[in-house]
């Protein structure tokens, strides 16, 4: 009997022994994963690294390659495409004027009173239409006809205080976010569809035709004076209401940016030269790439795996699309290698763009002591709970890694511009082009030059540390004195009452103002 107690006294010692090991091989297997985990994470910090050194490196890329796609066509991966836009609008601007915005999955139709410098915009309507799923591959008559009968029904209900200048027609300042090759400030040919559209014999043949012969069809009366790029929109929306705007940059999805050229260093340009000597280039900048640029494993894994290889590779780095993908490329490197999240691996981390850039920055902007919107997103995500805080200390860790390079790399973009138009502080380039009918000597003062860079999209908006990223490297670049001067602003949908406003100041009959 005393034998079978002693051995049972045994046993239990054996197992709470055994237990014990099992705890502490457990713990010395998470501490080796963890240990893993962060040498993936260092590794990957070390590659994304952005000091200010390299940022120089950046920007003065950024600055050659804008001098070779001015030189000439295809000369440069930067497309510099002159937008025809030479005069912006300053305030000056009367009358009733219409905008439509075509972008995506919905258009913007708009109109706008515009009183001149004492009125400014005296009143202000819009719509959003969304675009039937099947218009998106119908044919291009199709299309248009449905966009033109929404605009004309949005013009039968003009109501009180909306009335053309004298006897002017209707004017419609067209925002077109799609590849243009511009021919005019009122046509340009579609170079080819993206976002989805396929719509048959559009590609190739002017917009504006198509959208003219809409409307003729549908009974509306209206010309269209302008054909403009968001980018450009954002510009002459800002510029409106300051002068001092001389770039435009959008944040979103995408990204693309545009500014006021000196029109007599655009060596490509074959046509007269305008009398404002400065012409709007639309830079087509996401598809800037530089050796100096820093790409990971999971920036090549994103865009082998993309629908355009090779192509957009700044916009690949700091934009909407993207960022969030190469935050799941990593934790899902983390997870084959050091198994962060525990086996099996969850199905949805091994699927590309199931962490969007909102989710990303939710997760990077949990002030929680338990980081618990991290876990929640984690849930949302990839379907992975039970995740422990330092687990969740990580994931949080290659947010912060991913939106800092990307805000970083697009201040490098801002300085790059500010620098080629001489408004870096160096002295270097000459642009800096009042760039209006009334541009006058008020200008030429001797207070330091304020510069303006309008921003609009959803990222620069919405995620406030990739805004305080881009900022801060934006000081450091330019050193705190010139970057006093020098204002990145939200100009929040300027982009279609900016089309507006470029129809306004290239109508004809503005100039008998
Ligand atoms: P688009 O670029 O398609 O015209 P927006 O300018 O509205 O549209 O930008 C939308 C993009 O902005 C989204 O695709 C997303 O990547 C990004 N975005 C929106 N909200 C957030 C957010 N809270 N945090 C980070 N990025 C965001
Ligand atoms: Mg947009």
């Amino acid at each position: 009997m005393g034998k079978t107690v002693a051995g049972l006294a045994v046993a239990v010692a054996a197992v709470a022994c055994a237990g014990a090991v099992v705890v502490v091989s457990r713990r010395i297997r998470e501490r080796g994963q963890r240990a893993k985990c962060l040498a993936i994470l260092e590794e990957f910090r070390t590659a994304c690294a952005t000091p200010v050194s390299r940022l120089r490196q950046i920007v003065d890329a950024l600055v050659v390659e804008m001098h070779a796609g001015l030189a000439s066509d295809g000369g440069s991966r930067l497309k510099m495409l002159p937008s025809f836009v030479d005069v912006l609008p300053n305030g000056d601007e009367k009358g009733l004027y219409y905008a439509l915005d075509l972008g995506g999955t919905n258009f913007r139709v708009l109109r706008v009173q515009l009183g001149g410098k004492e009125g400014r915009v005296i009143k202000q309507e819009y719509e959003e239409v969304s675009i039937p799923h099947r218009l998106m591959a119908a044919s291009g008559q199709e299309l248009f006809e449905y966009i033109a009968k929404e605009l004309a029904s949005f013009v039968n209900r003009e109501g009180e205080g909306f009335r053309p200048h004298g006897n002017q027609k209707r004017e419609l300042g067209f925002t077109f976010s799609f590849p243009v090759n511009q021919t005019a400030i009122n046509s340009g040919t579609l170079v080819q569809w993206t976002k989805g559209f396929t719509c048959d014999g559009v590609p190739g043949k002017n917009v504006v035709q198509f959208l003219e012969e809409a409307m003729a069809k549908v009974g509306l009366q209206m010309k269209v004076t302008a054909l403009v790029n968001d980018t450009v929109g954002t510009l002459a929306g800002g510029r409106y209401w300051n002068e001092d705007v001389m770039v435009a940059i959008i944040l979103g999805t995408g990204t693309n940016a545009c500014y006021v050229e000196r029109a007599d260093a655009i060596n490509k340009w074959n046509g007269l030269l305008p009398r404002s000597n400065s012409m709007v280039i639309n830079t087509e900048w996401g598809n800037f790439w530089s050796s100096h640029l820093p790409k990971t494993y999971a920036d090549e894994g994103l865009d082998a795996d993309s629908v355009n290889p090779g192509e957009q590779g700044f916009e690949k780095l700091i934009s909407g699309m993207y960022m969030g993908d190469i935050v799941r490329r990593v934790l899902l490197k983390m997870a084959q290698e050091a198994d962060i999240f525990g086996k099996p691996i969850a199905p949805k981390l091994m699927q590309p763009y199931t962490l969007s850039t909102p989710h990303m920055s939710k997760m990077h902007g949990d002030e929680t002591h338990d980081l618990r919107n991290v876990a929640k997103v984690l849930k949302d995500a990839f379907n992975i709970s039970g995740t422990s805080l330092t687990v969740r200390k990580i994931v949080y860790m290659v947010c912060e890694v991913v939106c800092e390079r990307g805000g970083r790399l697009a201040a490098a973009g801002v300085v790059g511009i500010l620098k080629k138009i001489g408004r870096d502080g160096t002295g270097a380039g000459a642009g800096g082009q009042p760039l209006s009918r009334s541009s006058s000597a008020k200008n030429v003062s001797s207070r330091p030059r304020r510069t303006v860079v309008a921003m609009d999209g959803g990222l620069y908006e919405h995620y406030g540390k990739f805004r305080e990223y881009l900022q801060q490297a934006t000081t450091e670049l330019l050193g705190e004195e010139v970057a006093k001067n020098v204002l990145i602003e939200l100009s929040k949908d300027g982009s279609g009452i900016g089309a507006a406003l470029l129809a306004a100041s290239h109508s004809p009959s503005q100039k008998n103002l």
